[in-house]
């Protein structure tokens, strides 16, 4: 497994709609996953869409915000991912992105969403979640259409560097 080289905003392969997986259980997917989630963990992040490593195919992984408690980190590939709200509900909330390093924004998201997908074998995966980790499934398939959160501002001025935005909007929320 390697770690690989993150594309940073600016970099036109995050801005291309990816193409979608046809061939399944083949070593080349199965080494770009493990890639991708060597590299996820190794930048601590949450999620890494596969435009974020210069590739531009359908194929995400996350880790799975609910199970995080049990001390152990469950990551789950979704090739050709896909997701559907349920209902209009939608939350404002900060996000990070490891292609936009050192910047947070606010993001509206749906709050509920349906998604599916497959896994490495390309059997079917489908999923009903909110909160946290439908934030996340909702970042990762942005990025396979070549959106990034910064597009997706719930106010246009509510993005900036972490250290800021902890003081001047983090700070100023909490004292409400
Ligand atoms: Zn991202």
């Amino acid at each position: 497994m390697s770690i690989l080289k993150i594309s940073k905003i600016g970099h036109p392969i995050l801005l291309k709609e990816c193409s979608e997986i046809k061939e399944f259980s083949s070593d080349t997917l199965k080494k770009i996953v493990y890639d991708m989630s060597e590299t996820m963990l190794d930048y601590n992040g949450i999620g890494l869409a596969a435009p974020q490593v210069h590739i531009s195919k359908k194929i995400i992984v996350f880790r799975n915000p609910d199970n995080e408690e049990k001390d152990k980190i469950e990551i789950t590939p979704l090739i050709n991912p896909i997701f559907t709200p349920m209902g209009k509900e939608t939350e404002d909330d900060w996000e990070g992105c490891l292609s936009i390093p050192g910047m947070q924004g606010l993001v509206r998201r749906f709050k509920k969403i349906k998604y599916s997908g497959f896994d490495l074998d390309g059997k079917e995966i489908e999923n009903e979640v909110e909160g946290l980790h439908a934030r996340v499934v909702q970042h990762e398939v942005d990025h396979l259409n070549g959106i990034l959160y910064t597009s997706r501002l719930a106010h246009k001025n509510a993005f900036g560097f972490e250290k800021e935005i902890t003081t001047y909007w983090k700070n100023e929320q909490n004292r409400k």
